[in-house]
């Protein structure tokens, strides 16, 4: 089911890099975090425990598999995984890979924004280019797990 009013029922909520008949593997298109990627159920649902074991079960190993890729592709320092649905109540999790050196480090990509100095805003979009460079293969390695599953 589907609801007229939700964004994510609406819209894909970024660039599809894979779907199959329950959920998507979205590319956030995060100017700040290249990489962040979301795992949004195709169902309008709202929380994990609106879903049967078995498909907590997949949505959960298909967001694992987005980290692990992400460990294994872009080597960040750390990896973010978060679900609130308090903005978007509809079922996603988001899949963020984080460097020390990223803008907000150590705090979530939601908080406001820490002051930089232009040393650390170099060293940011550095940082940033680097891992725009590896998205193509970043996201050729999720499609091949993806599928391979
Ligand atoms: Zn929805």
């Amino acid at each position: 089911m589907l609801s007229a009013k939700c964004l994510l029922c609406q819209t894909p909520g970024g660039t599809i890099l894979w779907q199959n008949e329950h959920l998507r593997v979205i590319d956030a298109g995060d100017a700040l975090y290249p990489g962040f990627t979301r795992v949004i159920w195709t169902a309008h649902v709202v929380e994990m425990t609106d879903l049967s074991a078995a498909e907590q079960t997949e949505l959960l190993r298909v967001v694992l598999l987005v980290e692990q890729v992400q460990r294994a592709e872009l080597k960040p320092d750390k990896v973010n995984l978060a679900a609130f649905g308090n903005v978007v109540p509809h079922l996603h999790w988001h899949v963020i890979p984080r460097w020390q050196d990223d803008p907000h480090f150590p705090q979530p990509v939601w908080a406001a924004l820490p002051h930089a100095d232009l040393k650390a805003k170099a060293v940011q979009e550095a940082r940033r280019a680097r891992v725009q460079q590896q998205l193509n293969a970043y996201h050729q390695a999720l499609v091949v797990q993806l599928d391979s599953r």
